[in-house]
């Protein structure tokens, strides 16, 4: 039977297949042996019919023989009473001879023909008519001895032998088909015995091959079912139940495929999401992390430096920039950079749209975003972000971030869904944002602290603190000198030309220090019209050198103030140089000795402390 029929098979209709051979056991057992009892009642009907026809053949030879007898009797006697035997044989004769004759047209009867009983009538008649019949006619008429003539013709006796021999003959045919039919019935049986022994044990063999296999394959698919569940429990992935089985085997395959698949889905999903989950705790450790780090930086630049390293690891398979907004808001100068080789130049906002929006932009959102104007023709419209940083209502700059060229298409970047990226990017840009604005803060704080607000310069705390080190420095073997300088009638330049002018000439006083101030120098207002310089690798001679240059630039000026000339502006200098085991009040007071010393002598010049060595201006 074909594999794809058997597919088709339910498990019921395989187990009916499986008994048809008993069945046709069963039944081919009842027509043989119906076959065999029919032959056995065939043969037993044969025999009854050959006794039967052997006795009628008796009875009619009996008959016969006593009228014969009675004939003979009656010839030798004369007296009719010895005739009475052959007139009741001669009366139940033909009755005799025609049930032998309806014997002979049975069917079926094959030991006494129709003919035979014919010939044998004829013989009998032949007797009656040539032999008894006369020798009974010629006795009455008292011829005993024609009578007894015709007995010793013999002609009775032939015709009597021969009804004889053919009443024999016919006996022993019968008797002998009868052994034959007897013989026959035997093979028969016979045959058929050997026929039920083989065809039995034959549809036993296959009733056992079927059981056999049916059973197997059921056991097979057992077996197949509690194997796949024994993997599934275990942890396996793939396993599949084969569905070319029965029916029954196959829907529960297939429901188990489907279970499996499902359950495999299932697992993914949860992989995925402990994945996720994983990506998101690192996420937020990492900014966190990054959180600590800005609050303990304080400097953008040394953010700059925090920054810089966990945005890469942030953002895997990305390049980027983060940029910042300058003083006056007119540049975006490029803070941190990852990824990108090129090194960044300032970019005006007005060349980024999503500042322009004020609200990020992703790639596939805006289906009529143009292209970043910064980039130039190499970027195409979708493939980058640009996030702004905002800090307590204000912009501080603009992140941007775009895929590596080799980034794997898989990687978790900017090609991820606009909800991963969101979910990142928002808490991650907020607090950079939130960072770098206090930093930002913070240095606008230090900065007041530490800076004179009209002339830029630092303060007298900034001073102190710069004289505290160069103190330091100067008793580890450093050359450092302080120059003390104070504008001449400044009140007088005040009450003339009014505070404005001064302060013009003291924002222009600012200007002049911050110029002629060495890299490593410092430049202060110490108050009022009074400043300091600072000046580390200078000696007295050199500090006097330069402070006389700066009194003679000073000098040189020729000023106005809303439309009016101020008239010559001169300082008067005073310079020291610490001594060892010096105090720092003792060094800056005895620049202002010097000072005063250059007042005393006539305003417009240099006094260097210790020596008090006057530098006379060259007009003086
Ligand atoms: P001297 O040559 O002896 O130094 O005389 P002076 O007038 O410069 O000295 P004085 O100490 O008498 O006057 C200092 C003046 O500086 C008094 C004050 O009004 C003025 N002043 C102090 N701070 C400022 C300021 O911030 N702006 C302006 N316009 N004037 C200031
Ligand atoms: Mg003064
Ligand atoms: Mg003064």
């Amino acid at each position: 039977m074909p594999r794809r029929l058997l597919g088709r098979l339910t498990f019921r209709q395989r187990v009916l297949l499986w008994q048809v051979p008993f069945w046709l056991l069963v039944l081919l057992s009842y027509v043989l042996l119906t076959g065999a009892l029919e032959s056995r009642v065939q043969a037993t009907r044969q025999a009854t019919q050959t006794r039967l026809q052997s006795e009628q053949l008796a009875s009619v030879l009996q008959a016969v023989v006593d009228m014969e007898t009675s004939v003979r009797g009656f010839v030798i006697v004369g007296q009719d009473q010895f005739l009475k035997p052959y007139l009741a044989a001669r009366a139940a004769l033909p009755t005799a001879l025609v049930e032998l004759r309806e014997q002979a047209n049975f069917a079926g009867n094959r030991a006494v023909s129709p003919e035979k009983v014919d010939h044998l009538s004829e013989l009998v008649t032949r007797w009656q008519s040539e032999v008894a019949e006369p020798e009974i006619l010629a006795r009455r008429q008292g011829n005993e001895q024609a009578a007894q003539q015709m007995v010793k013709s013999g002609h009775g006796k032939l015709l009597i032998d021969q009804i004889r021999e053919q009443v024999q003959l016919s006996k022993e045919r019968e008797t002998q088909r009868l052994h034959a039919d007897e013989a026959t019935a035997e093979e028969r049986l016979r045959h058929l015995r050997q026929l039920l022994l083989l065809s039995g044990a034959l549809l036993l063999l296959v009733s056992v091959a079927a059981t056999l296999g049916g059973t197997g394959l059921m056991s097979r698919s057992f077996d197949a079912v509690i194997q796949a569940v024994g993997r599934l429990t275990r942890g396996e992935k793939g396993v599949r139940l084969t569905t070319a089985t029965t029916q029954e085997f196959r829907a529960i395959s297939l429901a188990f495929n489907q279970m499996t698949q499902q359950l495999e889905q299932a697992q993914q999903s949860v992989l995925t999401h402990a994945q996720d989950l994983a990506t998101r705790n690192e996420q937020m450790r990492t900014l966190g992390e990054l959180s600590d780090w800005m609050q303990a930086a304080r400097s953008t630049e040394e953010g700059a430096e925090i920054l810089s390293r966990p945005l890469p690891t942030l953002l895997p398979f990305t390049q980027g920039r983060l940029l910042l907004f300058n003083a006056s808001r007119n540049l975006l100068l490029p803070l941190v950079q990852w990824g990108e080789d090129s090194v960044l130049l300032p970019t005006t906002p007005d060349s980024c749209w999503a500042l322009r929006r004020g609200e990020a932009r992703f790639p596939q959102e805006g289906r009529f975003a143009p292209p970043c104007l910064g980039e130039g023709s190499s970027s195409t419209p979708h493939d980058y972000i640009c996030f702004p940083l905002f800090a307590h209502g204000e912009t501080l700059g603009l992140l941007r971030i775009s895929a590596q060229r080799d980034a794997p298409s898989t990687a978790v970047s900017v090609t991820s869904s606009a909800e991963e990226r969101r979910r990142l990017l928002v808490p991650l840009t907020r607090q950079v944002g939130l960072a770098l604005s206090a930093l930002q803060l913070q240095a606008r704080l230090r900065e007041q602290s530490l800076r004179d607000p009209l002339t830029g310069l630092a303060n007298r705390r900034a001073l102190e603190d710069a004289l505290e080190l160069a103190l330091h420095q100067s008793a580890s073997g450093q050359k450092v000198a302080l120059v003390a300088l104070d504008i001449d009638h400044f009140k007088r330049l005040n009450d003339t030309f009014g505070h404005d002018a001064g302060d013009a000439v003291l924002v222009k006083m600012g200007q002049i220090l911050r110029e002629l101030t060495p890299q490593h120098g410092l430049a202060a207002r110490a108050g009022g019209e009074e400043f300091s310089v600072v000046l580390p690798q200078h000696d007295a001679l050199q500090a006097s050198e330069w402070a006389e240059r700066l009194r003679s630039q000073i000098e040189s000026w020729s000023l106005s103030h809303a439309g009016i000339a101020l008239g010559q502006i001169t300082v008067s200098v005073g310079v020291s140089v610490p001594t060892t085991q010096e105090t720092c009040k003792v060094w800056v007071k005895r620049a202002d000795e010097a000072l005063y010393a250059a007042k005393r002598g006539g305003r417009n010049r240099v006094v260097v402390s210790q020596a008090l060595e006057s530098v006379e201006p060259a007009g003086a």
